[in-house]
């Protein structure tokens, strides 16, 4: 343990105990080695953590009176689903990145409009990715399933 890591304990009946992280400095935290990032995300390491860095061991996971289990794979099942606004704005908002990322190729001699580009994102709302990664997993087990037999 680094004297950063060491900071953030305290002496308690002489013993070593971790301080209240309310009562952390981020710049604390960040010189003790985290970084910042949202809960969901600290759960999905937690997890990749506990299973020893397996994420397929995670999406296993059979132990579902933990209190990590529905957010094992990095989503929150108790989000609600995003308003059609936040979605078109999500559309637009990826829009304008691939705008900025992406500038048309122009010849010399040839003048060129600059055309809004492509999206990647889809008109309609593509399903989730969580069950997107379920369809995926779920063939990449029927599949090991048959090798096996
Ligand atoms: S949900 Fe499973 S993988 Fe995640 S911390 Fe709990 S026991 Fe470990």
């Amino acid at each position: 343990m680094n004297p950063a890591q060491k900071a953030l304990l305290e002496k308690r009946d002489g013993w070593d105990v971790g301080r209240n992280p309310r009562a952390v400095s981020r710049d604390e935290l960040i010189a003790a080695g985290h970084k910042p990032m949202s809960a969901q995300k600290a759960l999905r390491l937690r997890c990749l953590d506990c299973c020893v860095g397996s994420a397929n061991e995670v999406r296993l996971c059979t132990a579902v009176s933990c209190p990590a289990w529905p957010f094992r794979l990095g989503s929150s099942p108790w989000r609600p689903p995003a308003s059609e606004a936040r979605q078109e704005a999500q559309r637009q908002a990826g829009a304008r990145l691939a705008l900025r990322q992406s500038p048309p190729t122009v010849h010399r001699g040839e003048t060129q409009e600059r055309a809004a580009p492509a999206t990647t994102l889809p008109a309609e709302p593509s399903p989730r990715p969580d069950a997107q990664r379920e369809r995926a997993f779920q063939t990449q087990a029927t599949r090991s399933a048959e090798v096996r037999r």
